[in-house]
């Protein structure tokens, strides 16, 4: 039996650039090096913002890179029952609640508030759902869209410490740093915290190699992993790759994507092997090592 598994999971919003490949390199080496295997799962449960057309980008970029994947793809979009029976199980335990503050109710009342509270993903959501009273939140699912948020501070203080660990460091984790973050929203019938969760466990992945972008995030995972009796795998967060402007990759910073640089006749197997061998185009740099 294989016993590492990694994987590497875009959300298809857009064509992978120079970071995504560098961190699906880094996990498919962990992959290889460990003769484990390296799955692909296709992160596409906002309806907004995910494309078919970025799926096949993905598919084709991967090849280019001469990235293969083992066994069958997973499309989050396809497992929306199981993000929903989660849920059903956080409900039933009363650690979920009902929101149905709109984007802007939240930022007036953020504003208005003078030392509003903030996370590593920016001003604390204030609270105004989590206090109404059963019969109100029952009259208002009925007749308003609404998401659902985790009672950090309850489910933090029902669980109780918790630690994972990045590399060989035991991290404790501080989930209630991100306010009562969102499982189900909206728009959208599950969020990442929740759906990646769950996927890892359900894939059987050990090890998770993903860039530092999301280290903080990885306190709200181990406390839903707590919750909902899932197993923790062991981290990996590498560093990030900045743009010759100091900033991250990213399309609106104009980072070139995989698919520009095809064109232009890069050649892959060498840009594999500078990557992996931590050797940035001209300009760039790599921060959170
Ligand atoms: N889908 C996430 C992204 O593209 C990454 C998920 C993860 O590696 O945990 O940013």
């Amino acid at each position: 039996m294989k016993d590492k598994v990694t994987r590497f999971a875009p959300s298809p919003t857009g064509r992978l650039h120079l970071g995504h490949a560098y961190s699906a390199l880094l996990a498919h080496r962990f992959a290889r090096e460990h003769d484990g295997i390296f799955l692909l799962r296709i992160e596409d449960i906002d309806p907004t913002r995910a494309r078919p057309e970025h799926i096949d980008g993905i598919f084709e970029d991967l090849e280019w890179l001469g990235l293969s994947f083992d066994e069958e793809i997973v499309y989050q979009s396809e497992r929306l029952e199981t993000y929903a029976a989660a849920l059903e199980e956080l409900k039933a335990d009363g650690l979920v609640y009902p929101c149905f503050c709109t984007r802007s109710e939240i930022a007036a009342e953020v504003a208005a508030s003078a030392a509003a509270p903030h996370g590593p993903d920016g001003p604390l959501y204030p609270g105004t759902c989590r206090g109404l009273s059963a019969e109100e939140r029952e009259a208002r699912i009925a007749r308003e869209a609404h998401a659902w948020r985790l009672d950090i501070a309850r489910a933090a203080a029902e669980a109780g410490p918790l630690y994972w660990e990045d590399e060989d460091t035991e991290v404790q984790a501080e989930p209630e740093r991100f306010g009562d973050v969102v499982l189900a929203r909206k728009d959208a019938p599950v969020s990442y915290h929740l759906a990646v969760t769950i996927d890892d466990a359900a894939q059987g992945v050990t090890d998770i190699v993903r860039g530092r972008d999301l280290y903080a995030a990885t306190d709200v995972h181990r406390l839903l992993q707590h919750l909902l009796g899932l197993s923790t795998p062991h981290y990996h967060h590498h560093p990030l790759l900045l743009g010759p402007d100091g900033q991250r990759l990213a399309k609106r910073h104009g980072a070139p994507t995989l698919a520009e640089l095809r064109q232009q006749g890069a050649d892959p197997e060498k840009l594999a092997a500078h990557l992996l061998a931590g050797r940035l185009p001209a300009g760039y740099s790599a921060v959170g090592a």
